[in-house]
């Protein structure tokens, strides 16, 4: 490993990593990423990669402008990362449902957008997939997806293109002169660095000992099967209001999910988890039962005790970053978050308020 200090050190390579690489190398600085396994190994090789637009809470909550500031340049990144020789990553603009199971949920979905609204024989027309009881849907037209463990190498593609560096590495600990970042510790070593920014999902957390702060970042299991099923009519991807959802992807398999499991750092798939969302699928779409499974993943989303990121400078301590925390969105708010944070880390004005997601929050 290199000892000429880098500007910026970023532990982690998932996709906040990669983003923060991206973002810092088109602003000039000279990041180097470290990653423990291999890039996008952990949530952001494995999650389903659907980008959806916020919901009518989130939209004006403090996610709202984050969320649209993220899909934006989602949208400016497919041509960004193509134009600097990244390869593809299935990146594909086309409407999705979310649908509802009762009468209930229906009423709070139309009340919170009628214009949207569709009654169930309009979305069975949009996905013939279903065919279990529905009292109707939104679409959302704002909707994209993503290939996310291609995202995340095309990340890294494009900023090795600007001049970052990526080594293999365990990091262990941060070294520092007085309350000032002066490296980091890999594998026993000291990697110089000026700034370094944390972004090592859920395992964020213990670098709470490092900076000498809490790092409240917990890691929720989610797991998916990747099923074969002949083509439908229709196709529309659909999620219901807990969050499971169906989506054919460009590796051409059908994405089903998922689970919410509070197991610690365990990132073993199990049968009672395979049993749980062919149930979950199978209350809308007869076809999950006679599909073949021909592959389950189970991931660790980072999960902030308030729900939003943790983004921003870790309190105390001049020159260390966090940005973590982005719990089952992370794909979609990557991109934000990251140029945010690295417009933030350069000395520029960052173009989302970065307040809310303050890591001092937690004290
Ligand atoms: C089942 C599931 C489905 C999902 N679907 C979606 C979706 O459709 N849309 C969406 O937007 N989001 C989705 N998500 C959420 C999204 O995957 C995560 O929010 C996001 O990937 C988190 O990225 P990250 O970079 O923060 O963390 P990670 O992807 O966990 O990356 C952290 C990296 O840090 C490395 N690391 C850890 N410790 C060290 C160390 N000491 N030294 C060096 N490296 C280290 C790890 O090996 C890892 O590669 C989903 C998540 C799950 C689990």
């Amino acid at each position: 490993m290199s000892e000429s200090a880098a500007d910026v050190v970023i532990c982690g390579g998932g996709v906040l990593g990669a983003g923060l690489a991206y973002e810092l190398a088109e602003r000039g600085a000279r990041p180097l990423l470290i990653e423990s396994r291999a890039i996008a190994s952990g949530a952001s090789g494995k999650a389903a990669g659907l980008l959806s637009p916020a919901s009518d809470a989130r939209a004006v909550g403090p996610l709202g402008s984050l969320w649209r500031a993220s899909l934006a340049r989602h949208h400016e990144l497919a041509e960004e990362l193509v134009g600097l020789g990244a390869p593809g990553y299935g990146f594909e603009e086309s409407p999705s449902l979310l649908i509802a199971a009762d009468v209930a949920e229906a009423r709070t979905l139309r009340q919170a957008a009628p214009a949207q609204w569709l009654e169930p024989d309009e979305v069975r027309a949009r996905c013939a997939w279903i065919d279990g009881p529905i009292e109707g849907g939104l679409l959302r037209e704002a909707s994209a997806a993503i290939d996310p463990a291609a995202f995340t190498q095309a990340l890294i593609h494009a900023s090795k293109a600007r001049g970052a560096r990526v080594e293999h590495g365990r990091v262990t600990g941060l070294s520092l002169n007085g309350r000032s970042i002066a490296g980091v510790q890999v594998d026993g070593r000291i990697v110089p660095a000026n700034s370094v920014v944390l972004a090592m999902g859920p395992w964020t957390s213990a670098a709470g000992e490092w900076i000498g702060c809490r790092v409240p970042v917990t890691p929720l299991k989610g797991q998916i099967l990747r099923l074969r099923l002949p083509p439908a009519q229709a196709e529309t991807r659909f999620s219901d209001m807990d969050g499971n959802y169906m989506a054919r992807k460009s590796d051409g398999l059908v994405y089903v999910g998922t689970t919410e499991e509070r197991v610690g750092f365990d990132e073993a798939p199990t049968d009672a988890a395979r049993r749980q969302i062919l149930r979950q699928a199978g209350r809308f779409v007869s076809a999950v039962s006679q599909a073949e499974v021909v592959k389950q993943t189970a991931c660790l989303r980072p999960l902030s005790p308030d729900g939003l990121p943790i983004l921003g400078a870790a309190p105390g301590l001049s020159g260390a970053f966090i940005a973590t925390g982005h719990g089952r969105a992370g794909l979609l708010l990557a991109p934000g978050s990251a140029a945010a944070l690295a417009a933030h880390i350069t000395g520029e004005s960052p173009a989302v308020d970065l307040t809310p997601f303050d890591p001092a929050r937690f004290g």
